[in-house]
């Protein structure tokens, strides 16, 4: 791979000049599959015979070898441990909630073993620690402070989220012994319970297959990888290879070299480190340039541009096999791959792409909306919505499956602007609409109706050729696998009703990544993850994504074994374990390269890009090298898309400018609606509040019967409420007040569809409406059962903010201020706390996992009614008049109110500490959300920020610009 000589190529040296004559009878274990390709390559070439070539193995296959198990899918395993909760009647769960957390435990297991924690006394300890007080005889001094500061986290009054932590510490160990009895006996597990059962069973008969063991190229090691190599060496011949440089190992501020420096001091070890260390980093010459821009794609341009370069120098003597791509954040996949020089199009990388992003999986996802959709009670029984037909039609492999008829349904669906189709019109149409256009009565096989739907679309793509295509049979193909993994494994666990099976559905298919049609190929480019380019060496290296954040990764999984606890009992952390590790990855790639290409996000650009990595910094200002930074103006380029990208001018600066309070004046505010839409795409933004396009008049099949529903339910719900409103005075709603409303329902009703539908004039009836106005009435009679389970309480306001402007002023950095808006469809008041309540008619969900998501453009499904009713809470708390109460944000939605235990509240999910994760006051998380929100005023503002389309086509589908975008 390099001219002069790798790592593992002197390595090879060595083992042959020492001991050729024993190689065929040596194993030789290094970290990763690639270090093992190319390590087999190079001994190949180096010896003359074939029959005396050693053994190379990984870390992990050896550790199988070793055990004599097999690797358990996630899936088994949470099925199984889903089980031993159940027999110890913890969980009451069903299988999908349990899901999320039981992979967390999962983990937890895994890592406890690798450390060869017992974890009988880590679990007990921590619950006992806490009610019994007892002594610790087997505690460290470090245990035992990390567990007296983990509960000084804990009050004296338990919160139900910390007794139900207690509840499941209390039984994780009986827990822990039945899984893993069961593991153990059926030969199936975790890598971590591998380690385990090999470390309890240390004895000769293990070494019956290894005559001598070189260990090559490792750094931070697991208590149980290090006691296993040190048991190996005590009884065959074990030699260690270490891959180091002076640069980090004489330096002992240097995270790199943390644990290596640590290892130098072991018996075992001491004796392989050669002094002195080379010193390659700071001793061979090397050109390192920096490259700061503000989008991913500007990044992959340059590096793509870089190579082109390259190629062009060096002519018949480029090797592509000398050059490795590391992506530091894997979001610069496809920018690469489009930006790679024509020469150069074929690269071998381990990296997938998601299959979330494929039409295959969108197509699912439109089929649980459709099915969603037609339980609605605005949706007649016997028909489908059309918008979410034309949604589905849409996708690739349903037009690839029949091109004329996909494309004919959607222009008559458009031309004759009917909102409901029936469903025996559709399936007289083809046999793809039999399947897909069902509806899954409760108790239904939902994943056979999906199986059926993939089976057909499989075999007619099969036989088709096209570009497109090949990931899309792929993605295909990963679905089919996965839904029938689904329902052999989890059939029984699961309650079949479409929410559940949607959920678990989910977090199934997330991870998956769907291998690139790349050639695979040591003589190629390599496209790599950090941590795969252990032990390799190449002359030209180009890292992308070089952001805190990606590189050190905060690769951060969740964990029920809190941080100090961590630290007490020696389990690794993100801070050093993973710090260390990715520090060295990144130190050592340097050593033997000659050029080395980095670039990474403006900290202020469009992708709320982190500060530039610390290794950058640290190397700028620690290394003494000379290295050049340069920054990349911003462009945006795809190869087969136009896109449409406003740079902010002189005109639509003045125009932003509107927005920023001018000496206490006020020109125009920002509403919740407003950052929702340039959170959805900033284009669209631009459209609607810079040029202030109107929006043409039939644009697409909108459902307009859903926004009118909506309007309708707002009214009625505003005239009901204002009838019991006192003139200047807030008026208090007893349960008698509801009982009188119920009786007012429907005669307020009909007097909201009389004006809105009939400009007042007498009602005929049209089914139509004569369904809009019972399910209206069965809403609204909902929402006051909810209510009087609620009274007494104080009717603040109805949609307040509207007649007197509700405004909070939001500075910024630099001093300026930005006015933002609200009209709250009610607030209420009762003991100290002020309810946010926001109607919403659709399925808005009311929990999100961090304050953060509710700005993160990426996720395709932003809780924008959470970011609303937060910030309508947050205006709130800013004026005066409320700032002394509490102030609950809430959510009454149509859809779940029906359910038993409605609860209005908005959950953030992590934050379990505080009040179960419910927010019961917007001041807890003021300052998060803030923070977001700055980033987000500030972008906006931003001159150097373009208004560019978004890139979540689904936004586009109902998008009154669309066809500006031609995104039609
Ligand atoms: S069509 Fe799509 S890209 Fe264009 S403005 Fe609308 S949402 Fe943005």
């Amino acid at each position: 791979m390099h001219t002069s000589h790798t790592f593992l190529e002197e390595v090879v040296q060595e083992l042959y000049s020492k001991h050729e004559a024993d190689i065929a009878n040596s194993t030789i274990i290094l970290p990763n599959k690639k270090g093992v390709e190319i390590f087999q390559q190079i001994v190949r070439k180096r010896s003359r015979k074939t029959n005396s070539l050693p053994q190379v193995l990984t870390l992990e296959s050896w550790i199988l070898d070793l055990s004599k198990m097999k690797l358990a899918s996630t899936l088994d395993l949470l099925i199984l441990l889903y089980e031993t909760f159940q027999k110890h009647h913890f969980n009451k769960e069903s299988f999908e909630r349990f899901y999320g957390w039981g992979a967390m435990l999962l983990q937890d297991f895994d890592i406890i073993d690798k450390c060869l924690v017992d974890p009988k006394k880590l679990f007990a300890n921590l619950y006992e620690q806490k009610v019994l007080t007892l002594p610790d005889e087997y505690l460290t001094e470090a245990q035992q402070e990390a567990i007296k500061s983990f509960w000084k986290t804990f009050e004296t009054r338990l919160s139900s989220q910390q007794q139900d932590f207690l509840q499941l510490w209390k039984v994780l160990p009986q827990v822990y012994d039945d899984f893993t009895t069961q593991l153990l006996k059926d030969n199936i597990g975790y890598l971590g319970l591998c380690y385990r059962k090999i470390y309890d069973n240390l004895e000769v008969a293990l070494l019956a297959n290894y005559e001598r063991l070189f260990i090559v190229g490792f750094n931070a090691l697991h208590p149980a990888e290090e006691k296993l190599f040190a048991w190996f060496h005590r009884h065959i011949p074990t030699e260690f290879y270490w891959d180091v440089d002076a640069y980090y190992m004489n330096d002992e501020n240097q995270e790199a070299g943390y644990y290596l420096r640590e290892h130098q001091e072991k018996s075992y070890f001491q004796a392989s480190f050669k002094h002195p260390f080379p010193a390659r980093i700071q001793t061979e010459p090397k050109k390192i340039i920096f490259f700061e821009s503000n989008t991913l794609i500007g990044q992959a341009q340059i590096i793509g541009t870089r190579l082109q370069q390259l190629v062009e120098e060096q002519g018949n003597n480029f090797k592509p096999n000398q050059v490795v791509i590391v992506l530091a954040d894997e979001a610069l996949l496809l920018p690469m791959l489009h930006a790679l020089p024509s020469r150069l199009q074929s690269v071998s990388t381990t990296l997938g792409y998601p299959i979330t992003h494929t039409a295959s999986y969108r197509i699912i996802e439109q089929l649980l909306a459709l099915q969603v959709a037609i339980r609605q009670p605005t949706c007649p029984a016997g028909y489908f919505p059309s918008q979410s037909i034309i949604g589905l039609l849409q996708q690739t492999p349903i037009k690839y499956y029949n091109q004329e008829l996909a494309t004919q349904t959607i222009q008559s669906l458009i031309e004759n602007y009917s909102r409901y189709i029936p469903q025996k019109v559709l399936t007289s149409l083809s046999e793809l609409y039999q399947l897909l256009f069902k509806c899954l009565l409760p108790g239904a096989n939902i994943t056979q109706y999906f199986i059926d739907i993939i089976s057909l679309l499989t075999a007619e793509l099969g036989t088709k050729e096209d570009l497109l295509l090949p990931l899309e049979k792929q993605a295909l193909t990963q679905l089919q696998e996965e839904f029938s993994q689904l329902q052999q494994s989890v059939g029984l666990l699961l309650e079949v009703d479409l929410d559940s099976f949607t959920k678990l559905f989910r977090q199934l298919i997330q991870p998956i990544r769907l291998p690139l049609n790349q050639k695979s190929s040591l003589d190629g480019i390599q496209l790599m993850r950090i941590w795969e380019t252990a032990n390799l060496d190449f002359e030209h290296v180009f890292i992308l994504g070089m952001n805190e954040g990606n590189l050190p990764a905060n690769r951060s999984q969740g964990s029920f074994i809190p941080y100090n606890l961590r630290k007490g009992y020696g389990l690794p952390t993100l801070d050093t374990f993973q710090a260390s590790l990715d520090a060295y990855y990144f130190y050592r790639l340097l050593q033997r390269a000659k050029q080395v290409y980095i670039t990474y996000g403006a900290p202020s650009g469009a992708n709320n890009q982190k500060e530039m990595s610390r290794y950058l910094w640290q190397l700028l200002y620690e290394s003494h090298l000379p290295i050049e930074k340069h920054h990349i103006p911003a462009s945006v380029y795809t190869p087969t898309i136009h896109p449409i990208v406003i740079q902010k001018d002189k005109a639509i600066l003045e125009k932003l400018e509107e927005f920023v309070v001018r000496q206490g004046e006020i020109t125009r505010t920002l509403t919740p609606a407003a950052l929702n839409t340039y959170m959805d795409c900033s284009l669209k933004f631009y459209f609607c509040y810079i040029l202030e396009l109107k929006i043409p008049s039939k644009p697409v099949v909108e459902d307009t019967g859903t926004i009118r529903f909506g309007s309708l339910f707002h009214e009625v719900m505003e005239k009901l409420y204002a009838s019991l409103q006192l003139p200047n005075q807030p008026a208090v709603i007893q349960i008698q007040d509801m009982i009188a409303l119920k009786k007012q329902v429907r005669f307020v009703i009909a007097q909201t569809l009389a004006k809105n539908l009939y400009h007042d004039h007498d009602l005929q009836w049209k089914g139509e409406h004569l369904i809009e106005q019972e399910v209206l009435q069965k809403v609204i009679n909902r929402v006051l059962v909810v209510d009087e389970k609620y009274a007494p309480f104080i009717l603040v306001g109805l949609e307040l903010g509207k007649q007197e402007r509700l405004i909070a002023y939001f500075k910024l950095k630099g001093g300026r201020i930005i006015a933002l808006r609200g009209i709250i469809d009610r607030v209420d008041l009762k003991e100290d706390t002020i309810r946010v309540i926001d109607y919403k008619t659709g399925s808005d969900e009311k929990y999100v996992d961090t304050i953060k998501d509710l700005f993160d453009r990426d996720q395709s499904k932003r809780k924008k009614a959470i970011f609303q009713t937060l910030l309508y809470a947050w205006i709130l708390k800013k004026d005066v008049k409320y700032a002394a109460y509490k102030i609950m944000p809430g959510i009454m939605n149509t859809r779940s109110i029906f359910e038993p235990n409605f609860d209005p509240r908005v959950m953030v999910k992590q934050e379990t500490d505080k009040e179960g994760g419910y927010i019961a006051d917007i001041t807890d998380y003021q300052d998060e959300f803030e923070a977001e929100l700055a980033i987000l005023l500030e972008e906006i503002l931003d001159p150097h920020t373009p208004f560019i389309q978004t890139n979540n086509l689904l936004y586009c589908t109902t998008c009154p610009y669309n066809r500006i975008c031609q995104r039609y």
